[in-house]
C-alpha cells in the first residue's frame, strides 16, 4: 500500500458541478498533491474503489463530474507551472501540472511576452480537463480548442504508473489520448505550445434582420471579412451582436489608452456570463464600443461559484460545419418559435464560435475531427440550469441539432445526451476510470 498525503473525504459528502445541476456522492473523494498522491489513488482499488474520475474545477454542464460510489479525484492542487523549454521539434513550449487554471497560466505567459492561442472567457477550466475534454474559442491563428497546442503530457495509467507521451514520437497516440475524456488515464501534467502574444482589435457591431436567411448572410460576410468572429444571436427577433477579430501586433498586455474600456468590457462580460445572460445581465448592459484594441488573455474572467437562488450560465454545444450554416440557423429558428409557441420559453441567447478544424490524424475523435474546413458552434443559453422548460427545450433540441442537422456533441458541454447521440471508441476507455455515465457511450 501506498501513501496517500492529500485531503481524503469518506465520509459520504455530496459533490456539485459549478452551476449546481449534477450532484455527486462519490464513496472516497481525494484531492492528491504530488504525483504519487495520483499513483497511490490509482494502484490501490480496495481503499479506492473504482471507478476514478478526475476533475478540475467542475465547470462542466454535463454528468461528466458525476461518480457515485466510485473515487472522485479533484487536481486543482496539482497547479504549479514549472517552466518554459524546447520540445523536441524546437518549439517552446510551458510545463504546466494539470490543475492549474487557465487564468493562471494566462497571467503567467503574459508576464513573459507570451501566449497560448486558446483565449476562452472562462478562467477556471483547469488544463488536465481542457486537455482531454472539448472546449471552444474563435481563437486567432490557432484552430480554437485547446488541445490543439498540446505537444506533450503525461499521465497516470490504470495501473498507477507514469506514462509520457511526445508529439514527435507518439503523434497518434497523443492525438488520441487528447479525445479521451480522462478515460484513458489521468493526466498530471502538460506540455503546451507558446508563442510571442499578440493583440487582438475588436470590431463591434449589431444587427436585426428579417429572416435567418438574412442573419446567415450577414454572418458570413462578417466572417469573410475579419480573422475570426464571435457573434451572439437572439432567435426570438432576429437580432445580433457581433465581435470580428483582427490580428493588431504585438503585445502581451492591453495598451493604456484601451484599458478604461476593456476593463468595463470585462466587468460586463463577467457579469453577462455569470448570470447567464439573464434580465438581471441584461439590463446592466451598456453599448460596446466601435473598436478597441487589446490583450485576449485580459479578458479572461473568473467566476464566483453560485448558489441554487442565483441566476448563472447553464449552455448545449453543438458543433456544424460552416457550410450548414443557413440550414442550422432556419431549422432552429422554426423550432424556437414552435417550442415558444406550444411551452411559453426560448433561451435568452444563442452563441457561434468559429474553430479551424486541423486534419484527421491530429484530432480523431469527437469534435473537430470532421477533417479540414471550418467549424461554427450554434449554443443556446440560459440562466437556470434546473428550470424544467429549459431542460425539456435542451432535450427536444438535441434530436434536431444532432440527428436532423448533423451537429456533433460533447459529453462534457451538451447535456441529455443518450447513447444515440455520441459515440466514444471503447480503445480509449480503461475500466478503472470507466463511470456509468462514459460507459454508455462507449461503442463495442
Ligand atoms: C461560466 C462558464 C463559462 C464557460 N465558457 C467556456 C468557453 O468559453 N469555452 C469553452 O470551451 N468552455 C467553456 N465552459 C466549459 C468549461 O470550460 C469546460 O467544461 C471545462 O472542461 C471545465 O474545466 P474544469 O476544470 O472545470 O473540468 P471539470 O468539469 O472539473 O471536469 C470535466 C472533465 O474533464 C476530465 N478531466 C478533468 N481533469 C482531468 C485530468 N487531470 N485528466 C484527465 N481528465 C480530466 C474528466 O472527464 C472530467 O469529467 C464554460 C463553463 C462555465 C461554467
Amino acid at each position: 500500500m501506498r501513501p496517500f498525503h492529500g485531503l481524503l473525504e469518506n465520509e459520504g459528502h455530496v459533490y456539485a458541478n459549478w452551476g449546481r445541476s449534477c450532484e455527486t456522492k462519490p464513496a472516497v473523494y481525494v484531492e492528491p498533491l504530488t504525483d504519487d498522491d495520483v499513483r497511490a489513488v490509482v494502484a490501490d482499488a480496495e481503499r479506492f474503489p473504482g471507478p476514478v474520475s478526475p476533475v478540475g474545477s467542475m465547470l462542466s454542464v454535463t454528468k461528466t463530474v458525476v461518480n457515485d460510489g466510485g473515487t472522485l479525484m479533484c487536481m486543482r492542487k496539482l497547479d504549479a507551472i514549472l517552466g518554459l523549454e524546447r520540445d523536441a521539434a524546437g518549439r517552446q513550449v510551458v510545463r504546466v501540472q494539470a490543475g492549474c487554471r487557465l487564468k493562471k497560466l494566462h497571467l503567467w505567459l503574459q508576464s513573459r511576452g507570451l501566449e497560448i492561442p486558446f483565449q476562452a472567457e472562462i478562467g477556471e477550466a483547469t488544463v488536465g480537463s481542457v486537455a482531454v475534454g472539448d472546449t471552444k474559442d474563435s481563437s486567432l491563428d490557432a484552430p480554437g480548442y485547446f488541445s490543439a497546442s498540446v505537444v506533450g503530457l503525461r499521465y497516470v495509467d490504470e495501473r498507477g504508473d507514469l506514462q509520457t507521451l511526445d508529439e514527435s514520437t507518439h503523434s497518434q497516440a497523443l492525438a488520441e489520448f487528447t479525445c479521451s475524456y480522462g478515460l484513458a488515464g489521468i493526466v498530471v501534467e502538460c506540455l503546451v505550445a507558446v508563442r510571442p502574444a499578440v493583440l487582438c482589435r475588436s470590431r463591434f457591431s449589431s444587427a436585426k434582420e428579417e429572416t435567418p436567411e438574412r442573419l446567415a448572410a450577414h454572418l458570413r460576410r462578417l466572417h469573410a471579412a475579419c480573422d475570426n468572429l464571435w457573434a451572439m444571436v437572439s432567435l426570438d427577433n432576429l437580432t445580433a451582436t457581433f465581435d470580428q477579430r483582427f490580428r493588431a501586433g504585438p503585445g502581451a498586455v492591453t495598451p493604456a489608452a484601451s484599458v478604461p474600456q476593456m476593463d468595463a468590457m470585462r466587468l460586463q462580460h463577467r457579469f453577462s456570463i455569470q448570470h447567464g445572460l439573464s434580465a438581471k445581465a441584461v439590463e446592466r448592459r451598456e453599448p460596446l464600443p466601435a473598436e478597441l484594441v487589446y490583450s485576449r488573455a485580459d479578458l479572461v474572467n473568473e467566476y464566483w461559484r453560485p448558489d441554487t437562488t442565483e441566476s448563472r450560465l447553464d449552455f448545449q454545444f453543438y458543433e456544424h460545419d460552416f457550410p450548414g450554416l443557413e440550414r442550422v440557423l432556419g431549422e432552429s429558428f422554426a423550432f424556437t418559435n414552435r417550442f415558444r409557441e406550444n411551452h411559453g420559453f426560448s433561451p435568452h441567447a444563442w452563441i457561434l464560435y468559429f474553430v479551424c478544424r486541423p486534419e484527421r490524424s491530429r484530432k480523431p475523435f469527437g469534435l473537430y475531427s470532421g477533417g479540414p474546413g471550418v467549424s461554427f458552434s450554434f449554443d443556446p443559453v440560459f440562466s437556470d440550469p434546473v428550470d424544467p422548460r429549459w431542460q425539456r427545450f435542451a432535450r427536444d433540441y438535441n434530436q434536431l441539432a444532432i440527428h436532423e442537422l448533423g451537429g456533433r456533441a460533447s459529453p462534457i458541454q451538451t447535456q441529455w445526451l443518450t447513447s444515440a447521440d455520441l459515440r466514444v471508441p471503447t480503445r480509449l476507455a480503461r475500466p478503472r476510470f470507466t463511470t456509468p455515465y462514459y460507459a454508455q457511450f462507449l461503442d463495442g
